[in-house]
C-alpha cells in the first residue's frame, strides 16, 4: 500500500525520541530530557508580541510563496552585513529550515546523484538524499581529530555522481566548528569538481571559539552556495517553524515551485514575529549565548568527572558528544538510561556509524535539570561498572 520511498525510511531518532519523552511526561514520569535540541527559554517578549498584534491586524491570510517583501529584505541586509554573504531579496525564500534542505536536496539531486555530508551529522541529511532518490555518502570525521572534517576526506569521497557536499557548522550532534581554511578547501573541492554547497548554519550565533565564517562569502564560489538557517535556535523560535534559504536567483526559483506546491507559503503572522526578531534581536542572541557558554562549562567537566566517560569540549551549538565506555550499543544505553535512570540522551548511531560509540545531551535545559540528570547518569554509569 506504501510507496517504498516512505516504507524504507527511517524514522527521526530525534523527533521520534522527543516524541516519547513527551509521552512519558504526560503520564506523569519525572524524565529529564536532553533530547531535543531545542533551547528551553522562551521566545524574546517583542516577537510574540509581534506576531499577536499582526493576528490581531488580520494578517491570517495567504502571503506570497517566496515570503512577505519586509522579512526577505530584512534577510537579505542581515546576511550581507553578519555573514558577508550578498544577498538582495531575489536571493532569500523563507521557509522552516529543515524544509529549506529538504528543498535544496530535492532540487538539485536527480536519481542516483551522491551527496556527500558528515558523519556523524544531523539525523535528516542521509533520509533526505534517499527522499530524492539519491545517493547518501557520509564522509567520518574523528573524536581524536577533534571531530574537524579532513577536506582531503571529502575530496577522496567526490566521484563523477557526485552533486553536492552538505556542510554544518557549527555541527550538530559534535559541536565542531569548520575553519575558514578548511571551508577555502572544500569550496576549491566545489569550484574544481563543479559541485554545488549546501552550508547548515543553523547554529551560526552559538560559537563560543571564534567566529562565524560562512562558505556563501567566499568569491570564487558564491553562486554554488545554497546557505541555510534561521531563527529556531538563536532566538528560542523551534516551535515557529520559520527560517531561510539564500541562493542564486535561479535556485530560489526552483525551491519556490517545491514551496508553491507543497506548503503554499508561511503564516504571515509568523513572518511577522519573525522579522521583529531580526530588527531587535542582537541582544536577545548575545543573553542566550551567554547562558549556553555557562551550561557548556558547567556540563563538560561534570560528564568528565564520571567513570567510563569522556567528553571534549564542543566548540560551538549547544551539544556534548562524549564517548562511553561501558562495551553496550549507544541505542541500548540510550534505552537503559531512559527506563531505568529516566533521563533521555540522544544514542551517537543516530548520527551515523561515527557516532556508536558516543552519546548526545543536548545542554539547553536548565541549569537545575543539567544538574539532576548528569547526577542520575552518573549514578546509573556507577552501577555498570560495579
Ligand atoms: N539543521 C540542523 C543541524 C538541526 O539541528 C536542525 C534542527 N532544528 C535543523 C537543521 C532544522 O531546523 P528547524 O527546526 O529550524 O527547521
Ligand atoms: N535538530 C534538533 C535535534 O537534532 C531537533 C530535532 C530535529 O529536527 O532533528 O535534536
Amino acid at each position: 500500500m506504501f510507496s517504498k520511498r516512505i516504507r524504507n525510511l527511517q524514522p527521526s531518532g530525534t523527533v521520534m525520541l522527543g516524541n516519547k519523552v513527551k509521552q512519558m511526561k504526560n503520564q506523569g514520569i519525572d524524565v529529564i530530557s536532553f533530547t531535543m535540541g531545542e533551547p528551553d527559554f522562551q521566545t524574546p517578549q517583542h516577537v510574540i508580541d509581534a506576531a499577536k498584534k499582526a493576528l490581531d491586524d488580520g494578517m491570517t491570510h495567504y502571503v506570497q510563496s517566496t515570503g512577505i517583501p519586509q522579512l526577505r529584505e530584512a534577510v537579505a541586509a542581515h546576511v550581507t552585513s553578519k555573514n558577508g554573504i550578498e544577498a538582495t531579496p531575489d536571493n532569500v525564500i523563507i521557509l522552516p529550515a529543515k524544509f529549506a534542505l529538504y528543498g535544496a536536496i530535492q532540487s538539485l539531486v536527480d536519481p542516483g546523484d551522491e551527496v556527500i555530508y558528515p558523519n556523524p551529522g544531523w539525523v535528516s541529511y542521509g533520509p533526505m538524499v534517499e527522499l530524492a532518490n539519491g545517493l547518501p555518502i557520509p564522509v567520518r570525521m574523528r573524536y581524536e581529530d577533534g571531530w574537524v572534517w579532513d577536506p582531503e576526506d571529502i575530496a577522496a569521497n567526490v566521484t563523477d555522481r557526485t552533486r553536492a557536499i552538505i556542510l554544518n557548522t557549527p555541527s550538530n550532534p559534535t559541536g565542531s566548528i569548520i575553519t575558514s581554511d578548511a571551508l577555502k578547501a572544500i569550496g576549491d573541492i566545489a569550484e574544481d569538481r563543479d559541485l554545488c554547497i549546501i552550508s547548515d548554519e543553523i547554529y551560526e550565533n552559538l560559537v563560543y571559539e571564534g567566529r562565524h565564517v560562512s562558505i556563501g562569502s567566499f568569491d570564487n564560489i558564491r553562486d554554488r552556495v545554497i546557505t541555510v538557517s534561521g531563527f529556531s535556535k538563536s532566538y528560542a523560535m523551534t516551535g515557529w517553524r520559520i527560517g531561510w534559504m539564500i541562493a542564486e536567483q535561479e535556485t530560489i526559483r526552483m525551491v519556490n515551485k517545491l514551496q508553491q506546491h507543497s506548503l503554499t507559503c508561511l503564516p504571515a503572522f509568523v513572518q511577522l514575529g519573525a522579522l521583529a526578531a531580526l530588527r531587535e534581536g542582537e541582544e536577545s542572541i548575545n543573553e542566550i549565548r551567554e547562558e549556553f557558554r555557562a551550561r557548556r562549562d558547567m556540563v563538560v567537566p561534570m560528564l568528565n568527572e564520571i567513570e567510563g566517560v569522556s567528553c571534549e569540549v564542543p566548540k560551538g551549538a549547544f551539544y556534548a558528544f562524549f564517548r562511553t565506555e561501558f562495551g553496550i550499543p549507544s541505542m541500548e544505553l540510550a534505552e537503559m538510561l531512559l527506563q531505568k535512570a529516566l533521563v533521555s540522551l540522544t544514542p551517537g548511531s543516530a548520527f551515523g556509524s561515527a557516532g556508536e560509540g558516543y552519546m548526545r545531551m543536548s545542554y539547553a535545559a536548565s541549569r537545575e535539570n543539567l544538574a539532576k540528570g548528569i547526577e542520575r547518569m552518573t549514578n546509573f554509569m556507577g552501577s555498570l561498572r560495579s
